[in-house]
Parts: C-alpha cells; structure tokens; sequence
C-alpha cells in the first residue's frame, strides 16, 4: 500500500490467477491450458510478422481477424469485436453493457473475475445459488437487474446449460444485456452465437486460449448484435484504439483457417476428459460431468486442500478454490493422456498412503 494510492485503488480486490510457476517438469494441470500446441500454420504466420514491420502500429479494428471469426460463425464482421483476450473484452461488457445501479446476476459458483470486475466498476453483484446437482436455475434469473453473465460450461463446474435453458433466460429478460461466456464451448457445448439475430440483448464471448491453444497470444472475441458491438468499440476506442498487436492479430487468422487442427485437439481432449473422469470415478471421486477442457471432482474421505498440496510435492498442479461448496473439490484441467497418467499414478500414491 502507497500513501500515493487513490482511495479507488485501495479498494480494489484483483483477480488472482492460478499459477505460472517456472518450473520445469511439472505435470500442469491448473489453468485450463491446451495441452497440445498451436497450429503450426499459427507458429509461421506469427513468425511472418517478425520483421520491419513492426514499427507500424497494427489495423486499429483488426478487420481481417473479425472477417475470420465472422465468416466461421456465419455472422456479420459488424457482429464481431475482439479484445486482449476475452478478460479484457469483459472488462469492456461490464463497463458498459451492465446497466450500473442494478445488480448484476451471475451463478454464485462461476468465474471469480465477474466480482472483481463487479467491483472494479462499483456494480453489485447478484451471486444466484446453484441446484443441489451444480446446475443454474434458470428459473431464478429474473426481476429487475443491470445484466446476467454466467460461463456456458460453467466454470469451475464444467456443467452445460442447453440452449433452451438460455433462451429462456434471455425471453425473461428482454431489458439487460445477457451474456454467455464460451470460453469453453468447444470441448462439447452448443455455441449461444446461433441465436443472436434472434435476441439483440444477447452477447457471446468466446476465447482463443483454450480450444485453439493460443493463451499465450491473448486474443478473446465477443458476437452479438451490431448496436451492442458499436458500443464496445467505443470503449474499447477510449481506452486504446490498438488492442492487439500484429502478431495476435495474423496468428488468430490462421488459427481459425487450420479447422482440421482444431477438431484434432478438441476430441482429443473430449476423449481424455471421458477417460479422466472415468479413472477418477473408479478411485473414489465424485465428478462432475463436464463439457470442458477440465474436471471438478471431490473425494469423499480425502481434505481437497491437503490432496493438492501432496500433488503438487509430486509436481503435479491442480487448482484448489477456498470457496463454500467446492472447497472440497479439485479443479483438474484435462492433460495429454501421459500428463492424467501421472496425475492419477500420483492419487494412487497418496490414497493408498
Ligand atoms: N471466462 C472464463 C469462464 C474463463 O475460465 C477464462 C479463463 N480463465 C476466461 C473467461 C478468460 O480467458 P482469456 O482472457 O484467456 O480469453
């Protein structure tokens, strides 16, 4: 703390990330990361921009990228705004899609940063219980609020909403902007981006940093209708006209012309999830069924806490939240099959210990 320090700033409460330790050969399951590379069409077109180029400044719209993410999900590029990955295209939604005064209604188990960023705004945030099986209510979001935004698979459950549960929520609030947070809808959700020219008060934003590898470049995406994208161009013009850089920008193009790429690492993923959940299963675990590119899943006569600390003695990483209901769980991002092995040959070690 710094007596420089506004009082705004002293009151702020910052997301904290799983960790990114530097340590080699650790088996990293903790951040929902691809374990498989990018597309190596990806790596040569980053790589081919590593040149005299970059004294210019990028395309202020990113028009080639939008043109990409529009053509794949057969939208108008007018549909399409993209941001420093889906954290900051949030940043932007909340700021200026939320109707502030009201409260903001999200799922009380679900992305830590929507209170963060709740708070970062001065916008209170309405934390809905889920059911007794982990599942949204849909029956719960309505009344008067300033927006609805929960992830679809929710995280850290992992647990999908159908479409019709959605589109629900979205004919019962006709007045606040909804928005569905995909980032891991690939992994076998049902993208919300086939009803947005049905529903002008849905967004849905999607990121490049799970199903296409690409956390490190940090490039996230939002579709909706043309009047809720205008208004986030005007935000996002008002705090910096350039929100991805040159090599973001031609990397994310080719990350969404390599499909055959993508689907390889996706069902890849399917399947050890499949394998994953089944192998915790026959070891005791609880596990959610999940549509994501990780697991929630709780034994029964072990402390969650102690079990990911005893793992991580064994260099495998896993996220442990201290939050109520699942501070018995462990949150386990879906490896390559040798990095579940390791996980599941380290469990074995301490639960028979
Ligand atoms: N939404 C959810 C539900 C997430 O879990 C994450 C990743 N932690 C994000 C959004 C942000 O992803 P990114 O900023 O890497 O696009």
């Amino acid at each position: 703390m710094s007596r420089f320090w506004s009082p705004f700033v002293k009151g702020l409460v910052p997301y904290v990330p799983g960790e990114q330790p530097k340590l080699d050969n650790l088996v990293k399951l903790n951040t929902n990361e691809n374990p498989y590379g990018p597309s190596p069409k990806v790596i040569e077109a980053v790589r081919a921009q590593l040149d005299d180029s970059l004294r210019l400044y990028p395309a202020p719209n990113a028009d080639d990228l939008k043109q990409a993410i529009a053509d794949y999900h057969g939208v108008a590029s007018s549909q399409v705004f993209v941001g420093n990955g889906s954290d900051e295209v949030l940043a932007h939604l909340f700021n200026g899609l939320f109707q502030h005064g009201k409260p903001v209604l999200m799922p009380d188990i679900s992305y830590s940063f929507y209170p963060v960023y709740c708070n970062l705004y001065g916008i209170e945030a309405r934390a809905l219980p889920l059911d007794e099986n982990f599942r949204i209510r849909v029956e719960d979001y309505q009344g008067e609020n300033g927006g609805i935004i929960f992830p679809n698979p929710n995280a850290p459950t992992g647990i999908l909403l159908p479409l019709d549960g959605i589109e629900q929520i979205l004919k019962a609030n006709p007045d606040s902007v909804v928005v569905v947070d995909e980032a891991y809808v690939d992994f076998g959700g049902e993208s919300a981006i086939a009803l947005v020219d049905s529903y002008p008060n849905l967004l849905v934003t999607q990121t490049l940093s799970k199903s296409r590898s690409l956390a490190g470049l940090r490039v996230g995406f939002a579709v909706g209708h043309a009047d809720l994208i205008e208004g986030l161009e005007r935000i996002k013009n008002s705090f910096n006209s350039y929100p991805l850089d040159r090599l973001a920008i031609a990397g994310a193009v080719a990350a969404f012309e390599d499909q055959a790429w993508f689907e390889k690492c996706c069902n890849a993923v399917i399947d050890s999830r499949e394998q994953l959940s089944a192998a915790l299963a026959e070891r005791g675990f609880e596990v959610l069924p999940s549509a994501a590119n990780f697991v929630l899943a709780r034994h029964p006569e072990r402390d969650a806490g102690e079990l990911a600390a005893s793992l991580r003695e064994r260099r495998v990483i896993v996220r442990h939240f201290r939050q109520p209901r699942i501070e018995q769980h462990l949150r386990i991002t879906v490896g390559t099959p040798q990095q579940n092995q390791a996980l599941l040959d380290a469990l074995d070690a301490l639960l028979q210990g």
